[in-house]
């Protein structure tokens, strides 16, 4: 099955933590696509460094659950690795989209539950899955303009 994952970090190098995350992900499948890296404000408190979001195509023998523990195997081991130096929580991997599935589990909602309304989240995934071309463009505009490109990966 074809998942759409997106990444994110604000902690430390947080583009070269995006990067080796996209390698990362050889552990759930094949990467059949990478977004660029994207800037994007922090949500909530603003004493919070930007964040660097980017996204994936997955073609993974996963289903979703297995993806999700995965997913976040991945993340503790970043988390591991930059706890020495810059704090716990370094990296954010989701499940934007699992093929057509959709689920509504407590633990698990695909599409993700924020897909629809987050700047960081659609526009990373647009540029690999125009199919989602349509909401980012239906953003507003300010959200959007936010997103900045931080160039290629
Ligand atoms: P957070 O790390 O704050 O993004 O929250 C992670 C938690 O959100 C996970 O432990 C999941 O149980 C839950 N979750 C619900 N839907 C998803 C999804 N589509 N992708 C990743 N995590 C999800």
């Amino acid at each position: 099955m074809r998942a759409a994952v997106g990444i994110g970090s604000n902690v430390g190098d947080a583009p070269a933590t995006v990067r080796r995350a996209f390698e990362r992900l050889a552990v759930v499948g094949t990467v059949v696509a990478r977004s660029r890296l994207y800037r994007t404000p922090p949500w909530g408190l603003v004493d919070q460094a930007p964040f660097v979001n980017a996204a994936a195509l997955v073609d993974t023998a996963l289903d979703p659950r297995a993806l999700l523990g995965a997913l976040k195997r991945i993340e503790l081991e970043e988390g591991r690795i930059a706890a020495v130096r810059w704090g716990p929580r370094v990296l954010d991997l989701d499940i934007l989209t699992y093929g057509d599935v959709r689920l509504d589990d407590p633990d698990l909602t695909i599409p993700h539950a924020r897909l629809r309304e987050r700047a960081f989240a659609l526009v990373p995934l647009a540029e690999i899955d125009p199919s989602f071309a349509g909401l980012r463009d239906a953003l507003p505009p300010g959200e959007r303009a936010a997103v900045v490109e931080l160039g290629p990966q």
